[in-house]
């Protein structure tokens, strides 16, 4: 069996980082018709303050912040901002957000999971990239 190294999860944590948050703000955003320019056009909305961005100038935000890692790859708590949402901090409007679109209680719950400790093994980032991959095509559609 081949040994895990250091360098080989600080890889594979770049690469689910990249592949989960593509899949993330392809899962929050939407193809319109630009009648003008007479082409599709993928725009996300923002979960805080609801404005619709272009694709490419929206990021992503995690509510329970990003060095947790039990809740990094979390559907939940990692949703498509704007940029101006994601350069602040707004804990209680990004948690009001959180408890609109899921639910008070997934709002709850995501702070009391943030405790729970997660060993992140090459499997582990392995399985989250796959499933990253997967999710993303069927949103891309
Ligand atoms: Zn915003």
């Amino acid at each position: 069996m081949k040994t895990e190294t250091p360098q080989d999860i600080t890889h594979l944590k770049k690469l689910a980082d990249k592949t989960f948050e593509r899949y993330i703000k392809y899962r929050d955003s939407t193809k319109f018709i630009n009648s003008i320019a007479d082409r599709e056009e993928r725009w996300c909305q923002c979960l805080i303050c609801t404005e619709w961005i272009p694709f490419s100038q929206a990021t992503v935000k995690h509510f329970v912040k990003k060095s947790n890692l039990s809740l990094r790859w979390d559907e939940f708590n990692v949703n498509a901002v704007c940029e101006d949402c994601a350069s602040i901090d707004n804990q209680q409007a990004h948690f009001k957000a959180i408890s609109d679109k899921y639910g008070d209680d997934i709002a709850k719950e995501l702070k009391q999971l943030s405790t729970r400790p997660m060993k992140l093994t090459v499997d582990v980032l392995n399985k989250i990239i796959r499933d990253s991959e997967q999710d993303l095509k069927e949103y891309r559609n």
